[in-house]
């Protein structure tokens, strides 16, 4: 029998596992903060958990980190994890700081089965969901690295958001007890408004989301009508625009934000002309709190599409802006260390397929952290 990972485990989970193993449920409360709080990657470095606790879990029990390919650093600081999970596929990450946060982009699965037209991880197809363990081991991986590196013991990344490779409501199983583990006051403490699950639309799910584990949520929208996003978001022949839309407002009821954010990608001469930009008011506006994220394309070279001009996409956002919505234009990060979300692992996947050998730098992971501070308190936005 294989060694469970006890990154697969929520506080709950954890639990009960202490309890198949003869111990007290508290138990679980010390490892898991050994484990997510401290960065800890062997039992015998746990100090306050009892000898036999520690012995026991030795054989049926490990903490397994990803495998590192590659660490690309930005000028401006952004940094992009490659890593490796198994079969010749890679997941990304990626680390954004600014003055008044710093946000870690994690992704949910191996490729992806949506296949937006605009979204290089689309392009690779879908390999495999990602476990709750390798989806926690991408925070716990840069959280403990970055401490380390910046010889800090407070928390260091303060926002989460489920936008890199996957749909993470396609994979809800494993992404739900991740969400716990960000959230648990012994595991990263984040509150909800500062943990987000962006989708592209996956409507039962987001119902279920709202009951279980009511987070900040993002929705790929890209498009103002149900013909252009069937083209975009393939996703939406199943789920229209309309369930969609019905779909955010009742989320809202339970939200820790009291808005949606609709995500919208600028693509030349294809969803971004004023015509567009009146159709999304008309779709809007009275109908649902939300926020619009004009967002630039990333080209690559697959898409056969376009990045809008600076002045299109300042344009359409002052249209929206004047209708009363508020429109935000996302800053491009990392740029000098390359494009699209996706890209680094599609290069991986390519490189595999041609049966040559991948590039691994050496990278040092997280261990334990000596330190018995509890984590700084989030400050609401
Ligand atoms: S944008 Fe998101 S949902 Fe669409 S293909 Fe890319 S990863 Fe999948």
């Amino acid at each position: 029998m294989s060694a469970a990972n006890l990154l697969d485990f929520d506080l709950e989970g954890l639990a009960v596992f202490c309890e198949q193993l003869g111990e007290k449920r508290f138990r679980a409360t010390q490892l898991f903060r050994w484990i997510h709080q401290k960065g800890a990657t062997r039992f015998d470095q746990m100090s306050d958990l009892a000898k036999s606790l520690r012995g026991k879990l030795q054989g049926v029990a490990s903490i397994e980190a990803l495998k590192v390919i590659s660490e690309h650093v930005s000028s401006d600081g952004t940094i992009k994890w490659l890593f490796d999970v198994g079969d010749g596929n890679a997941i990304e990450s990626v680390f954004i700081p600014e003055d008044d946060r710093a946000t870690l982009c994690i992704s949910s699965q191996a490729g992806c089965a949506v296949g937006c037209r605009f979204c290089s991880t689309g392009h690779q197809g879908f390999s495999r969901n990602l476990s709750t363990g390798e989806i926690i081991a991408q925070l716990w991986f840069a959280e403990h690295l970055l401490r380390q590196r910046f010889g800090r013991t407070d928390r260091i990344i303060s926002n989460v958001v489920m936008m890199g490779m996957g749909e993470p409501l396609q994979n809800y199983a494993a992404l739900v007890p991740a969400l716990r583990i960000m959230l648990d006051d012994h595991g990263y403490g984040l509150s909800r408004r500062r943990v987000t699950v962006s989708t592209s639309g996956v409507v039962p799910m987001i119902e279920r989301l709202q009951k279980d584990c009511p987070v900040a949520l993002a929705v790929s929208l890209h498009a103002p009508n149900d013909g252009l996003r069937d083209e975009l978001v393939p996703l939406n022949r199943k789920y229209p625009i309309d369930e969609l839309l019905q779909a955010c407002s009742e989320y809202l009821t339970a939200a820790p934000r009291d808005f949606i954010t609709f995500e919208y990608c600028m693509l030349d001469g294809v969803n971004d002309t004023d015509v567009h930009a009146r159709q999304l008011i008309d779709l809007v506006r009275g109908r649902i709190s939300c926020k619009i994220n004009l967002i630039p394309f990333n080209p690559f070279p697959q898409s056969g599409l376009h990045r809008s001009g600076m002045d299109r996409v300042q344009a359409f956002g002052r249209l929206l802006q004047d209708a009363g919505i508020v429109t935000t234009v996302r800053k491009t990060r990392g740029d000098d260390i390359d494009a699209a979300c996706g890209q680094l692992a599609g290069e991986v996947q390519d490189r595999t397929q041609a049966h040559k050998r991948m590039t691994r730098q050496p990278i040092s992971v997280p261990v334990v952290v000596e330190t018995t501070a509890r984590p700084r308190p989030s400050s609401s936005n």
